[in-house]
């Protein structure tokens, strides 16, 4: 049953369609008087369940029901997570999408490498100014985080202020761009806030998480210490960790080449946006190649172990111009996301193998969170002193344990939200009011299907147990013709097999010869089929896909 928006009209609401009981694929709703706002529209990786598939996006059908009341997306920062859907549903949604300088820009050379430039209706904002958005009025306040421009949503409405903090960290030494403005937010606090939505990555993490500051010191160290050539490998996106490899670069006398293509990407856009105004530019990774080996230092992607991004080249030998030896060095300033670690493990075993010095965040402190610690939340309750919680940006167990901390830090109301319930805000009593439709689509090629699609489901199947094809040249009588043909990819070997194969193609001649009454394309199919299905599950323990043509000649 579908959720009856109408009798919430005049009610604030807040909506998760990604994002909430997941990492990833962050979207959400903000709805009043008939208006909505979205903030964020982001991508999740695909697991194994989704073969075939890298990235998921999250169920957009619930913004059909508010066709035509969708005022704009406003983007937090320009991390995938976060603004990464947009060149798959900006035409859909067909809003303006406000954005700061720096997301602006990664997302217009985002939009022009898929052949979209120019065609989303992208407004650029200052860092910290208000977008008026009919019953909303958007005022952006900075936080820092992994990467430049992020900005907290401090939604006024006639309802009350909804702090949204998007992805955050209080980093007393950024680097780069402003520190946290932890003034408006107590003025913010101060003047009252009805409702806090809150990342929760690291509620787990006691302490705080650390500052680029330490990350900067600390790779200048390592890189003075390597003799041979050096290769940092970090998140593109981090533009203040960039700079603080070109400076530790600097330092040790080392000139600085890129590669992989979102490096040149992001540090283009930093560029237009002003930053890394002091860097010299960086040479590319053939022109590193021809420096000394004690005299460059690359910047590389890969640090989850991608499949096609350079450091996983490099160490395949299938990289076009890199290649490294035995007592150069590589450094992982970044740490492996849950879920990659099996091909990051890959890589660094390669690496190993080839002789060369691996350091990571576990050897030396070359890389720390963007995501808030649990004191560090604790001072964001103690600034903004909400009166709702809704914990989002993590898994249930994350979810769960920042609604405890919530609860222990005073706040009235804590919310376990998942993607997909409608979340009263205003009112005496909020809370969860209601569910829309929610769930995941794959990018699968060129096309988006629903994860839940019988095709996805099939290539499941085909992956784990394979499958059997049979075809027979059946006569005008139902008597075969021929003998019948198996191919089985994934399940059967024509060679290894044969024998099988042979007791298969007899077992199947022998069934249809059997049947002697109600000749059809269904009985033989079925026939034939339950054939296939015994002897697969006796000789192989296995249960493939069974197809079954049929030729009438
Ligand atoms: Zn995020
Ligand atoms: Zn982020």
């Amino acid at each position: 049953m579908s959720f009856n928006l109408k009798a919430y009209k005049d009610e604030l609401l807040f909506v998760p369609l990604g994002g909430t009981r997941e990492i990833g694929m962050n979207l959400n709703l903000y709805g009043l008087n008939d208006e909505w706002i979205m903030i964020d529209l982001g991508i999740g990786f695909a697991n194994e369940h989704l073969p075939g598939v890298q990235v998921v996006l999250p169920d957009i059908s619930f913004l059909e029901e508010i066709k035509g009341k969708l005022k704009a997306i406003v983007l937090t920062h320009a991390h995938e997570d976060h603004f990464g859907g947009i060149p798959y549903y900006f035409d859909e949604l067909n809003v303006p999408i406000y954005a700061t300088p720096f997301t602006a820009a990664l997302l217009k050379r985002k939009m022009a490498d898929e052949g979209m430039r120019g065609r989303a209706d992208i407004r650029e904002v200052a860092a910290g100014s208000t977008i008026e958005l009919g019953a909303f009025k958007a005022e952006c306040v900075a936080l820092t985080h992994s990467i430049p421009e992020m900005q907290a949503i401090a939604l006024h409405t006639s309802k009350g202020v909804v702090f949204h903090t998007g992805d955050w960290k209080f980093d007393p030494e950024p680097l780069l761009g402003p520190v946290s403005n932890e003034g408006r937010m107590a003025e913010l606090g101060n003047a009252g806030i009805l409702a806090v939505v809150c990342d929760s990555t690291n509620v787990f993490v006691e302490g705080t998480s650390g500052s680029e500051a330490m990350v900067r010191e600390n790779l200048i160290k390592e890189i003075k210490k390597a003799s041979g050539r050096v290769i940092v490998t970090t998140f593109a996106s981090n533009v203040a960790r960039v700079e603080s490899i070109i400076m530790a670069a600097q330092a040790a006398g080392r000139s600085v080449a890129l590669a992989g293509k979102s490096l040149w990407r992001v540090t283009d856009a930093a560029k237009e946006a002003g930053y890394l105004k002091d860097a010299l530019p960086f040479l590319t990774d053939r022109q590193a190649m021809d420096q000394p080996r004690d005299k460059s230092v690359i910047i590389c992607t890969g640090c989850q172990g991608e499949q096609r991004a350079a450091l996983t080249r490099i160490v395949r030998g299938e990289h076009p111009a890199v290649r490294l030896v035995a007592g150069d060095t590589v450094l992982y300033s970044a740490r492996c996301i849950p879920g990659n670690d099996t091909q990051v493990h890959y890589v660094q075993n390669k690496l190993t193998e080839l002789g060369i010095e691996v350091v990571t965040d576990r050897g030396a402190e070359i890389h720390v969170s963007g995501h808030p610690a649990r004191d560090e939340l604790k001072h964001l309750y103690s600034l903004i002193k909400p009166r709702i919680a809704i914990p989002v940006h993590g898994e249930q167990r994350h979810l769960h344990e920042h609604r405890k901390l919530a609860k222990s830090l005073g706040v009235k109301t804590a919310i376990e939200a998942q993607n997909g319930v409608v979340i009263q805000l205003s009112g005496n009593e909020p809370g969860i009011v209601g569910h829309v439709p929610s769930g995941y689509m794959a990018v699968d090629g060129i096309c988006l299907v629903p994860a839940d699609a019988s095709i996805i489901r099939t290539r499941r199947r085909l992956r784990d147990d394979g499958c059997v094809i049979v075809a027979l040249a059946l006569d005008e009588d139902w008597t075969l013709s021929d003998d019948p043909q198996i191919i089985a990819p994934g399940s059967l070997d024509k060679q290894e097999d044969s024998e099988i194969l042979e007791a298969m193609s007899e077992a199947i001649v022998e069934a249809v010869e059997n049947i002697k009454r109600n000749h059809s394309r269904q009985t033989i199919e079925e026939a034939v089929r339950q054939v296939v299905r015994r002897m697969c599950n006796n000789e192989l323990g296995k249960k493939p896909i069974i197809e079954v043509q049929i030729l009438r000649v």
